[in-house]
């Protein structure tokens, strides 16, 4: 299976490409983890990119396109893979629609969750990530079982950078502009599935593998 998870960021992507991951046995590719990990490594695409991401802009296409481009061709992407976070222009789907034709493979599904955006905006402003190990929390809705520490490695938690409001709404607005053409874009294709991602982590997850079986 070869998913594509879309949507605003706080939608959920990666909260719910994590449980399609587990329970597809297939890898979770996160371009977004991918470019904070050279970040915390300060490789040269790590500086490059930081520029942006701080600001909540999108980093270039051609950066993350090799990323993506490389990752997919690993040996534990055979069965399939979730892209998440990626593509996240139409220079980007582009440039996967080629890769993937060399490839002589083919996209089965993009899974759009839909969020309204100022849920998005109180979702995010209690977002916490995991220092060491990248694992996401939230202040009300998923708290860690000690407060502020990792359940996971026991690192401390923190706000990301470009989670801070008024990063969020910039992130916003570049999604409108950039991103959100995307859903036209495989719409037409007739691989598009929409959900609605206002509820809870579990109904949410409920309707997306529902639509997935059903869509089979
Ligand atoms: P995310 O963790 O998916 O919300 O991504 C965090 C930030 O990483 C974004 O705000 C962008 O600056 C950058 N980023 C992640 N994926 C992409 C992408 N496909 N294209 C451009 N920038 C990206």
């Amino acid at each position: 299976m070869r998913l594509i998870m879309l949507g605003a960021p706080g939608a959920g992507k990666g909260t719910h490409a994590l449980l399609l991951s587990k329970e597809y046995n297939i890898p979770q590719i996160s371009t977004g983890d991918i470019l904070r990990s050279h970040i915390k490594n300060e490789t040269d695409l790590g500086k490059k990119a930081k520029k942006y991401m701080d600001k909540g802009l999108l980093v270039p296409d051609e950066l993350v396109v090799e990323i993506v481009k490389k990752r997919i061709q690993e040996e534990d992407c055979k069965e399939g893979f979730i892209l998440d976070g990626f593509p996240r222009t139409i220079p980007q789907a582009e440039a996967l629609d080629k890769a993937l034709e060399e490839l002589a493979i083919a996209l089965d599904k993009v899974v759009n969750i839909d969020v309204p955006d100022e849920v998005i905006i109180k979702r995010m402003a209690g977002r916490r990530v995991c220092s060491n190990c990248g694992a996401s929390y939230h202040i009300e809705n998923k708290k860690p079982l000690k407060e502020n520490i990792c359940d996971e490695c026991g690192s401390e938690l923190k706000q990301r950078e470009d989670d801070k409001e008024e990063t969020v709404r910039k992130r916003l607005q570049v999604y409108e502009e950039q991103t959100k053409p995307l859903i036209e874009y495989y719409e037409k294709r007739g691989i598009l599935l929409t959900i609605e991602g206002d509820g809870s982590v579990e109904e949410i997850g409920n309707k997306i593998k529902s639509a997935l079986e059903v869509s089979k």
